[in-house]
C-alpha cells in the first residue's frame, strides 16, 4: 500500500472546507453526483464511436446506497472510471479547483459565499465524512484501485477488486454533535442516511442531471 501527502494547497482548501462552510455541507451530494454524471458523459460519448464500450444510453445510471448500521453513504456510477494515475492526479491535488482559482485571481479573502457558489468539488465530501473511500476501474483497464483518506493528512492507494467499469465512492459519515445548553453548535450528519432527506437534496440540487439517479435502501 502506498501512502501519500496531499499538496500544501489541497490541505489549505480542505481545512477551509471543513471549518468554514458547515452551513452548506449538504452540497457535497451535488458535487459527487455531478462528478458521477461527468464520468458517465465521458463514457457515453465514447460509446457513440467505440463499439467496445458495449453500453447503450439507457444503461448508464448513478446509484445512491445507504447503510445505516455502518453509517455510510455510497455513490456509484458506471462512467469512465479513473486509472491509478488519474486518481492520484485528480483526487490528490486541487491544482485546478475552480473555486480556489477564482479566489486567487480575484484576491478574495476566505469567503463562505464564494465557496458555496462555485463548484467546490470532490473535497466537499470531507465536510460530512470521517473517511472517504474511492474504488475505481477505468474503461480499458484490468486492474481497479482504491483510494482512501481521512482528510488533511493524506491518502493511501492500493489495488482492489472491482469487476465493473466506473467509480464507487463511500462516505463514512461523521458522528453527530449534540448542541450545547443554548442549542448552539450541534451538527447532524445522520440526516444523510435518511432516504427522504437524500431524495429532497437530489431534487433540489441535481434535478438537471440527465442520467437516472437510483436509491438503494436495501442495506438499511
Ligand atoms: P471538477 O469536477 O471541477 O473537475 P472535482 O474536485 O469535483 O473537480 O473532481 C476532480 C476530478 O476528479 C474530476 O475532474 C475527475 O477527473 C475526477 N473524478 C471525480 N469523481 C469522479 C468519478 N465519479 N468518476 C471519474 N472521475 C472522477
Ligand atoms: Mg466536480
Amino acid at each position: 500500500m502506498e501512502q501519500k501527502q496531499f499538496q500544501a494547497e489541497s490541505k489549505k482548501l480542505m481545512d477551509m472546507m471543513i471549518h468554514s462552510i458547515y452551513t452548506h455541507k449538504e452540497i457535497f451530494l451535488r458535487e459527487l453526483i455531478s462528478n458521477a454524471s461527468d464520468a458517465i458523459d465521458k463514457l457515453y460519448f465514447k460509446s457513440l464511436t467505440d463499439d467496445s464500450v458495449g453500453m447503450n444510453k439507457s444503461d448508464f445510471k448513478i446509484t445512491l446506497a445507504v447503510d445505516k448500521d455502518a453509517r455510510t453513504l455510497t455513490i456509484t456510477d458506471n462512467g469512465i472510471g479513473m486509472t491509478k494515475a488519474e486518481m492520484e492526479e485528480h483526487l490528490g491535488t486541487i491544482a485546478n479547483s475552480g473555486s480556489l482559482q477564482f479566489k486567487k485571481e480575484n484576491n478574495l479573502a476566505e469567503d463562505n459565499q464564494i465557496i458555496g457558489q462555485f463548484g467546490v468539488g470532490f473535497y466537499s465530501a470531507f465536510m460530512v465524512s470521517k473517511r472517504v473511500t474511492v474504488k475505481s476501474l477505468a474503461f480499458g483497464e484490468k486492474q481497479a484501485y482504491v483510494w482512501q483518506s481521512e482528510g488533511v493528512e493524506g491518502y493511501t492507494m492500493d489495488t482492489c477488486e472491482k469487476d465493473t467499469v466506473g467509480t464507487e465512492i463511500t462516505l463514512e459519515l461523521l458522528d453527530d454533535v449534540a448542541a450545547d445548553a443554548e442549542g448552539n453548535g450541534g451538527e447532524n450528519y445522520s440526516e444523510f442516511l435518511d432516504q427522504y432527506r437524500i431524495q429532497s437534496l437530489v431534487k433540489r440540487y441535481s434535478d438537471y442531471i440527465r442520467f437516472p439517479i437510483c436509491m438503494d435502501m436495501t442495506k438499511s
